[in-house]
């Protein structure tokens, strides 16, 4: 294993490791203000350190987790990254510029789509994260890492942040706890818990675990299914927690939290899109609270599944609507840069041979 990042490191912890080695208290905000301000990459740009101390640093972290490797899309779109980490495995951010549709003017905000996994091991059969399986989970410097890296990389501040990349948030919650510390705190990333929104196909426990959590941070729900059998047949996870489980895990949560949950929904036509799991969506959303984010299903190359005609994915938003549901309907940007989660990695691991190596491990 190489030496820990700085990235994934708790101020605490650090200042603790330079007071056993004797430096003064002050090295510390250096230290972090060279990472979360100005987002060094290199000892060599922490010019205020003496070059024996870079060494002594050298020799027990690493200033970052990932490697960038490559960039799709162009500024002003939708972008996608791809970062190499330490042991040769990739893991991908999408950069999302806000919609003028959205906010009703032109405007400079971003948001920002990270993983949490290599791979995932939940298996939703329309999902190119998981056909691969799961590999590892990311550590807390290569999760806070994407933010850092994309910012560095485009020259913008993210303002909102998604874990709606590759992988289960929730099934690697430790780290997920650990980033969010990091995420939010006022040394390190400062980012607000209310711009912060995780991403679940829904483990109930770790739901429960997370309500909480003292910070109000924002939850969606991966749901694609109004319907036990709906759902059951495209997510082999609503076998383990059924839909009465998770929703009674939700009212926990919104008995613990004010931000209104969101239910996701990707529409896949034949198979969720009938107008009858709309109105029974709405009865969900209704009794949840919840906004509705329907998503029009994104191609997945080696995948059959198609989305429905544009047409058809109005008439199933408009049910929603009509019942007091507040329900939007995004037909993703960057479609045509592999944007839906996991499909860069698995083109590029492909490419080095590494899926097929996890077959041989498995
Ligand atoms: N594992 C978490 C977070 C990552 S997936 C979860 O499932 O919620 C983020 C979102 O992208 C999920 O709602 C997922 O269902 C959706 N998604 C996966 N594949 C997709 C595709 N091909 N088109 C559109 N959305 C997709
Ligand atoms: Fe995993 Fe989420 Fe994809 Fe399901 S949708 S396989 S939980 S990343």
């Amino acid at each position: 294993m190489p030496p820990p990042a700085l990235t994934g490191l708790p101020p605490a912890a650090l200042a603790q490791w330079l007071e056993s080695r004797g430096h003064p208290a002050f090295r510390a905000g250096q230290i972090l203000d060279w990472i979360w301000r100005k987002k060094a990459t290199a000892w060599e740009q922490m010019t205020n350190l003496s070059a024996a101390m870079r060494d002594e640093l050298a020799a027990a972290f690493r200033v970052g987790a990932l490697v960038h490797s490559q960039t799709q899309g162009a500024q002003d779109t939708t972008r996608k990254f791809l970062f190499r980490l330490h042991d040769g495995r990739y893991v991908e951010s999408v950069l999302i510029p806000a919609s003028p549709a959205l906010y009703g003017e032109p405007s400079d905000r971003h948001t920002l789509c990270v993983s949490s996994q290599v791979g995932c091991a939940y298996g939703c059969r329309f999902c190119a994260s998981g056909l691969a399986g799961f590999t590892r989970n990311l550590d807390p410097a290569e999760i806070t890492d994407q933010i850092l890296s994309a910012e560095r990389l485009a020259a913008v501040r993210v303002d909102n942040l998604v874990f709606m990349g590759m992988g289960e948030p929730l099934a690697n919650l430790d780290n997920l706890l650990a980033s969010i510390d990091l995420i939010t705190g006022p040394q390190t990333l400062q980012l607000g818990a209310r711009h912060l929104t995780i991403s679940t196909s829904g483990l109930v426990p770790q739901i429960r675990r997370l309500a909480e959590h003292p910070q109000q941070i924002r939850l969606a729900i991966s749901l694609h299914g109004a319907t036990d059998e709906v759902r059951e047949q495209i997510m082999p996870v609503n076998r383990k927690w059924p839909l009465k489980d998770l929703f009674d895990a939700l009212d926990y949560w919104n008995s613990r939290k004010n931000q209104k949950l969101t239910l996701e929904y990707i529409l896949i036509a034949g198979i969720n899109d009938a107008l009858e799991q709309a109105a029974l969506l709405a009865r969900h959303a209704r009794r949840l609270h919840a906004k509705v984010n329907l998503i029009p299903y994104n191609t997945v190359a080696g995948l059959e599944w198609k989305r429905p005609p544009e047409k058809h994915c109005t008439a199933f938003q408009r049910i929603l609507q009509q019942a007091g549901v507040t329900a939007t309907l995004r037909f993703e940007k960057g479609h045509d840069i592999d944007a839906a989660c996991g499909q860069l990695r698995l083109k590029q691991e492909s490419a080095e041979g590494l899926v097929a190596q996890d077959d041989e491990d498995a």
